[in-house]
């Protein structure tokens, strides 16, 4: 390969490690989002049911204030039922009575509804806390991961770029020119391999001639079609079939 070609070809392996490191940097709040993602349906599953046991709660003390009126009213009535002084009177009050005393059972059986439901919700809040507890202190782990991984990486992409900013000024101008103009084309594939006489950026046939003087390598040769950069990969050398 060309001398020029070759460090261009490392250049352009410095370039890709580079761009995807800046990849995986730039996809770090996402994998953030992805991380903390159970954490936040966990806290809306815990929410949810401390929301719902507020409100049994809150209508259980209504319904408490409510049994407590009816009592006074039922209390009210059996004192109004001592002083009645006719049978009329006395079945008005009767059915005054009556009707506090189906308010009350119905009250009452509504409060023990909401005491079972209550019961039943208790352990799951439990539940939903220990969950939520235990995928934070998974996230956690995952978080402080994604932080060191993420610090390496700008370490490492700091060391690329250095890299390729040291390389650079060694390529031969001319070289280097050619490949920053075809690099603009083809970002990180501006140098491809030739593959018999077909160039692997375009999938296009070159002149014999041409790719004759790509395998020479004296100089350095573009794609008739797309204009990359072509070198050839040596065959291996072969290796004598064992005895
Ligand atoms: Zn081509």
């Amino acid at each position: 390969m060309h001398p020029s070609l070759e460090q261009l070809h490392r250049l352009q392996d410095l370039e890709r490690q580079a761009a995807a490191l800046r990849a995986d940097i730039d996809a770090v709040d996402q994998r953030r989002r992805e991380i903390e993602a159970p954490v936040v349906e966990a806290q809306q599953a815990l929410d949810a049911l401390t929301s719902t046991i507020e409100e049994r709660q809150t209508q259980r003390r209504a319904g408490d204030r409510d049994v407590a009126a009816s009592q006074q009213r039922l209390t009210k009535f059996r004192q109004q039922l001592m002083a009645v002084t006719n049978s009329r009177e006395y079945e008005a009050v009767q059915h005054e009575i009556a009707t506090v005393e189906a308010e009350l059972k119905s009250r009452e059986d509504q409060t023990i509804t909401l005491l079972f439901e209550l019961d039943d919700l208790a352990p799951k809040a439990e539940d939903a806390r220990r969950v939520l507890a235990e995928r934070k202190d998974a996230a956690g782990v995952s978080l402080a991961g994604l932080a060191d991984e993420t610090q390496r990486h700008r370490l490492e992409l700091a060391a690329l770029d250095g890299s390729i900013a040291a390389l650079r000024p060694t390529v031969d101008a001319a070289a280097l020119a050619t490949y920053d103009r075809t690099a603009k084309r083809y970002p990180r594939f501006a140098v491809a391999e030739l593959k018999g006489d077909l160039c692997v950026g375009c999938n296009v046939k070159i002149r014999p001639m041409l790719a004759s003087e790509v395998r020479r390598g004296e100089k350095i040769v573009q794609c008739e079609n797309c204009t990359r950069l072509l070198y050839v990969v040596k065959p291996p050398a072969a290796v004598a079939p064992p005895a």
